[in-house]
């Protein structure tokens, strides 16, 4: 039996494995990827990761995986499927199931679809929800990239320096994301932003041709190669299903010491309600939920 397991190898989870190792329990950190990293890996350079500048992404993900394996937690690769509650916490897995005195649920999010038609039809055949992964089968080609976040205005400024013309298409006037970034992308000459205009469709043959976008002047078709959607993440929780309280958009919640309503699990990174998803929340919450496993352990001898 372990003392801890973590659910997740991203920033949260890895670091959480990293403090509890480091305070002495016996800790398992459980990443379905053979790689770890969570969304560190969708990604190529991080620029507010504290200094570390313009880190390399892959090799962020790589240091806070030493860090955590040299302090001596053991991570494998399997699936989580369920965790059952009680004095020992019992996870089950595709592969093997496990016990432990305490569970950190740093699952992290995944990326929500646009819901619109094509977009399945068309997924991994001209539709993409990560630039840094897919970008270049667009080299010279025109793409467009549907969203209003820090992530959208991101991808946009990545496959300008790939794509001949990128469309960046917002629903509302003003874009949710940092404005350096919108400045960036305002001043890029090959970046179109149409704002106020919803994408209704992809359109295609064997692959995507286009997208049919809709503003106050009507509906009309634009020609592009990729669509790239980046509205938003979707937390990963069906594990925790019935065990903890989540919010009306499924976050599971849970305060700055990560405290769940569920004794002895614990929520970290992006899975847990909090106003600022980044990196460095995501290390902040293994740091702070790692404290409270170790306290809700000792409060158990
Ligand atoms: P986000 O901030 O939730 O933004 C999602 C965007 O998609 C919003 O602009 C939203 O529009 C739009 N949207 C949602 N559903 C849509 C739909 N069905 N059709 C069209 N548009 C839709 O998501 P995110 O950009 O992925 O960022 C998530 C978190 O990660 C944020 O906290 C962000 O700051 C952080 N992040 C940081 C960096 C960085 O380098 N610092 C990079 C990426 C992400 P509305 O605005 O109208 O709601």
């Amino acid at each position: 039996m372990y003392d801890v397991i973590v659910v997740g190898g991203g920033a949260a989870g890895l670091t959480a494995g990293a403090y509890c190792s480091r305070g002495g329990l016996k800790t398992l950190i459980i990443e379905k990827y053979p790689v770890v990293g969570g969304q560190m890996g969708l990604t190529d350079r991080i620029d507010n990761f504290p200094a570390v500048e313009n880190a390399d992404a892959y090799e962020l993900s790589q240091a806070m995986k030493r860090q955590a394996d040299n302090a001596g937690a053991l991570i494998v690769t399997d699936t989580v499927n369920e965790i059952k509650q009680g004095n020992e916490k019992l996870v089950l897995c595709n592969e093997s199931d496990y016990k432990a005195k305490a569970v950190i649920y740093a699952a992290g999010a995944y990326h929500r679809k646009l819901g619109i038609k094509g977009e399945d039809i068309f997924s991994g055949r001209g539709v993409s929800y990560c630039a840094v992964c897919d970008g270049g089968f667009y080299r010279g080609k025109t793409s467009a990239v549907i969203g209003g976040g820090d992530t959208a205005l991101k991808e946009a400024l990545y496959l300008s320096r790939i794509c001949s013309e990128v469309y960046l298409i917002h629903r509302r006037d003003s874009f949710r994301g940092a404005a350096y970034l919108v400045d960036n992308c305002e001043n890029t000459e090959n970046i179109h932003i149409l704002r106020s205009t919803l994408c209704k469709e992809i359109t295609g043959d064997k692959t995507v041709n286009g997208i049919v976008v809709s503003d106050k002047n009507g509906e009309r078709h634009l020609d592009c190669s990729g669509v790239f959607a980046a509205v938003g993440m979707i937390p990963f929780t069906d594990p925790l299903t019935g065990l903890c309280d989540t919010d009306e958009n499924g976050y599971v919640i849970a305060g700055e010491d990560c405290v769940t309503s569920a004794a002895g699990i614990f929520a970290a990174g992006d899975v847990r309600t909090k106003p600022f998803r980044q990196i460095v929340t995501a290390c902040a919450d293994g740091a702070n939920a790692a404290r409270s496993a170790e306290e809700y352990i000792s409060a158990l001898l």
